[in-house]
């Protein structure tokens, strides 16, 4: 069908998905997905077509006039993460944690300061630790629902960094409140974006101006890709992290590039089988006399259930589960290694199940999290969920078994 048929109405968000990036038709036919375009050089027709193509990339335009500027498989992603996140500027990087750090160093310089959420990915602290403090930034942690963030705004606090709902334990923010009181004082707010995949969550439409994910996870979605993405909301934010884009010469390979949009195509359907499962087995667990809280946002009985409920249409795989009284963390440990169909193992995001043993406390600097009970993650992937809950089942009952012989 030609662009002439297409229809009018507002497409919906999954038609965009599936369409954006599609490459022109050439001689009447053309591939469905976009080819790799791999390359370093660049070929020019002439001197007068090097110098246009060079001003036209300098004033901000998505011209290619060098690989590490990425390619037609780099644009395709980039204009599909568009359509997903609803922003102006796609930036693509070697791994979500670089994707966090470039809008760190774009956004801040000696003397600012930053408020971040105490409950975000642990690692953004390696490169507060490792980086911005050697140069002169200060990020300060919050309690997210506990501080008045209002309160610990200072005259030279340029970002607000958050991540909702939270690492571990899927606390979920108040956004629109948060970057309500950060749009009063001209300050930039970022959001890690990853838990959502961009699908059933858009931080950009509730008012942050950043959004960050690590395609490595659902994006990619089979455990076979690093990659990070930071979208912005406008023109001059596009800018300030295109600057620091390019002197940190940061860029992806055009097959991972490929890999991520792939994934990309059938992000909602994988997403909508992970919640299937993922309640299946927060229910199953809810009920389980071995397990003291499970947390799950889609659960009625989760603490973030309202917010989620009013920000988000979907929810993941991940359900973390706290252990009941007796159970310490050595026996913690012994369930997950108990687990046939969890495989032991960090991240998330891929098509398998996955388990570990968390340790929200190390999130924390306000301690938000008190209790002393071991915590669980898991991933709950697309295997059946039958065989998931036997394997629960299994491993709780060997942990049962072992605490009675320690007894
Ligand atoms: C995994 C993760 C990251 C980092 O992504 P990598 O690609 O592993 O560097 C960032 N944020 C969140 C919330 C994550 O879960």
């Amino acid at each position: 069908m030609s662009q002439q048929n297409a229809p009018h109405h507002p497409l919906g968000a999954a038609t965009r998905l599936l369409h954006a990036g599609t490459p022109p038709l050439q001689g009447g036919s053309g591939p469905v997905n976009v080819p790799v375009v791999r390359t370093s050089t660049v070929r020019f027709e002439d001197s007068a077509a090097y110098a246009d193509l060079h001003h036209r990339r300098v004033a901000g335009e998505r011209v290619a006039s060098y690989g590490r500027h990425g390619l037609d498989t780099h644009r395709a992603l980039e204009d599909a993460v568009i359509a997903l996140e609803g922003g102006h500027r796609a930036f693509l990087t070697p791994s979500g944690l670089s994707a966090i750090a470039l809008v760190l160093v774009a956004l801040l310089s000696p003397g600012d300061h930053a408020l971040v959420a105490d409950s975000v990915y642990s690692p953004v602290r390696r490169v507060d630790d490792s980086l911005l403090q050697r140069l002169g930034i200060t990020l300060e942690y919050f309690s997210p629902g506990q501080d008045d963030v209002a309160a610990l705004i200072r005259p030279n606090t340029k970002l607000l960094y958050v991540e909702s709902p939270s690492s571990l334990l899927y606390e979920v923010l108040d956004l629109p409140a948060l970057t309500a009181i950060a749009r009063q004082h001209g300050i930039a707010v970022a959001a890690d974006n990853t838990w959502s995949g961009g699908w059933f969550y858009q931080p950009l439409a509730l008012g942050a101006n950043l959004s960050i994910q690590a395609a490595t996870k659902y994006i990619a979605g089979h455990s076979d890709v690093m990659q990070g993405i930071v979208v912005t909301d406008s023109p001059a934010l596009s800018q300030k992290i295109a600057v620091a884009y390019e002197a940190l010469g940061l860029t992806i390979g055009a097959d991972d590039a490929y890999l991520a949009l792939r994934g990309l195509r059938t992000l909602p359907v994988r997403l909508a089988q992970h919640q299937r499962h993922a309640t299946q087995v927060a229910e199953w667990l809810l009920q389980h006399p071995q397990v003291s809280r499970v947390f799950y946002p889609a659960l009625p009985s989760d603490p973030g259930h309202a917010l989620w409920k009013r920000d988000f249409s979907g929810a993941n795989g991940l359900v973390s589960f706290a252990f009941a009284n007796g159970v310490d963390a050595r026996s913690a440990e012994g369930f997950v290694d108990a687990l046939h169909h969890f495989a032991l193992g960090a991240s998330w995001g891929g098509y398998e199940s996955l388990a570990l043993v968390a340790q929200p406390e190390r999130l924390r600097e306000h301690s938000a999290w008190q209790d002393t009970q071991p915590v669980v993650r898991l991933h709950v992937g697309l295997e059946d969920p039958a065989d998931l809950i036997a394997d629960l089942h299994q491993a709780f009952a060997q942990v049962a078994a072992r605490t009675r012989l320690a007894a």
